[in-house]
């Protein structure tokens, strides 16, 4: 064994940090879940904290922090311009991307903005393995186009390929060839493809992609929020990775890259985000747009506390026992509820657990929203909150009909460092009873639907009192538990 996986018995992921500061969390009873889930509009965005046993919407500005962020959070430098915290985390970039130019940005759509803006003219063509929203939305409103070169095997829902965030080569010369290369300012890579269940690309892929972008003279961007997640599926799934360190796998994608941006929200375990680069003429491009956004280049938005966390936790992110974390226990959820039948992406990915709802509620049409009554299912069953991640999270076309979606999904997410595995395990029995008893779950529909993201805003209500019957069969089943 190359000390990757720290399994004791029954596969069980085993967790290298020890918990010294808790949160008090409220389970309330189920007839309290589902009044709240009907105040909240059967939507889980609504849900109030308070309300939630484990809170699993998203990895996003949620992941715990360690005892060394939060102490070097007490030594920040306070100061607008030339900050030792500054200087402390341009360093630890350098250190580990081998990028002498780093912009501070205060998330990771912030960063987008700038790259859009600096690069992207009326009519061009950004090809990517894979959209993310705030990136496709940056993009778009700086007169860009998205085109999506993914494998065929991405949007399968099971799979066994280990890295469905690949590009098809094929389809990225069929790009250029088709565009020419001065309509693409660049090609955009995403690791740990986050609308696609956290899946990974390969540094086998990458090579070929960079390659190809230097033949064109076209830039290679990396959207590295999810890369810790990337890493560590490069180091244990690829077999040249087998023997490197996460610090020479890291070193390896930048080498290949013309700039990285992330969310440290996710990347670092902290909040804020940044942009790195070797690249002078593309960092000259960027340069004042980022006083203009953001703030002095010496903070960008960010606190110097979040700068010097983001420093340690880039630094923890080197670990492969600090990274395996996500990835085990999103494997093991997703073995425990795949043995049970329930029908989850896989292989499982990075980020978190995802159910797939089409085939969960087969039963309900996807104009009644499948993803979204079966997330507000799961709240009622368990206290547990997802996110949907289907047909409610598109918008309608020009004429008012539906979007589709063409997976509808309930993302489950796992943020770093921060459940327990009996947590998990609670999570993984109440799902299975729901999928027992999934026949009681019906569709919903919309009765407030704002016009754009309406999966934030929106309220919704059940087509029926299904709702009533399903907590008349959590008491038949589980007694006065809660
Ligand atoms: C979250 C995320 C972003 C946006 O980052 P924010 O800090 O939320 O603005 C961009 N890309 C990917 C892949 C993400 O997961």
């Amino acid at each position: 064994m190359s000390g990757v996986t720290f399994h004791s018995g029954e596969n069980v992921p085993l967790e290298m940090h020890k918990v010294r500061i808790v949160q008090k969390l409220n389970l309330i009873a189920v007839e309290e879940r589902q009044k709240a889930i009907a105040e909240a509009g059967n939507n889980t965005f609504l849900l109030r904290n308070r309300d939630v046993y484990l809170d699993m919407l998203t990895d996003s500005g949620v992941n715990a922090m360690s005892d060394k962020q939060l102490a070097a959070m007490m030594i920040a430098d306070d100061s607008y311009a030339g900050s030792e915290t500054y200087y402390r985390l341009e360093a630890k970039i350098e250190e580990i991307f081998g990028t002498k130019i780093f912009f501070p940005a205060h998330q990771g759509r912030a960063c987008e903005n700038i790259l859009s803006k600096a690069f992207i003219k009326e009519g061009d063509v950004i090809p990517m393995n894979y959209h993310f929203t705030t990136t496709k939305s940056h993009i778009m409103l700086n007169g860009g186009r998205v085109e999506e070169l993914f494998t065929d095997e991405a949007i399968k829902i099971t799979s066994d390929n280990p890295f469905k965030g690949n590009m098809d080569i094929d389809k990225l010369l069929a790009c250029i060839k088709e565009n020419g290369p001065d309509r693409i300012p660049f090609v955009r890579m995403e690791a740990g493809t986050n609308l696609i269940g956290g899946q990974p690309f390969s540094l086998e892929n990458y090579r070929q992609i960079s390659k190809i972008c230097k033949e064109y003279g076209i830039m290679l961007v990396l959207d590295a929020s999810l890369l810790a997640d990337n890493l560590y599926f490069m180091k244990v799934r690829e077999d040249e990775c087998k023997d490197m360190s996460i610090r020479q796998i890291t070193r390896e994608i930048s080498d290949l890259t013309d700039i990285i941006y992330f969310s440290a929200r996710k990347l670092g375990c902290a909040r804020g985000g940044g942009i790195c680069t070797n690249n002078a003429e593309a960092a000259e491009k960027m340069k004042e747009l980022v006083p203009l956004y953001e703030g002095f280049l010496t903070y960008g938005g960010m606190s110097v506390r979040e700068m010097e966390a983001i420093t340690i936790g880039l630094d923890e992110t080197m670990d492969i026992n600090m990274i395996n974390q996500g990835p085990l226990f999103i494997e093991y959820m997703v073995e425990q509820l795949e043995k049970k039948g329930v029908p989850v992406v896989t292989p499982a990915g990075g980020l978190g657990c995802h159910i797939d709802a089409m085939a969960f509620v087969d039963h309900i049409a996807q104009d009644q929203y499948p993803a979204g009554a079966l997330a507000a299912a799961i709240y009622i069953a368990s206290g547990v909150r997802g996110m949907e991640r289907g047909t409610m999270s598109e918008q309608r076309n020009e004429d008012g009909s539906e979007q589709l979606s063409n997976m509808e999904l309930v993302r489950l997410a796992l943020p770093r460092r921060v459940f327990t595995m009996s947590q998990v395990k609670y999570a993984v029995d109440r799902i299975v009873w729901l999928y027992e008893n999934r026949k009681l779950i019906e569709g919903l529909t919309f009765v407030e639907e704002p016009k754009i993201l309406r999966f934030f805003f929106g309220r919704l209500a059940p087509v029926s009192n299904w709702q009533e019957k399903l907590v008349a069969k959590f008491r038949e089943d589980f007694g006065d538990s809660l």
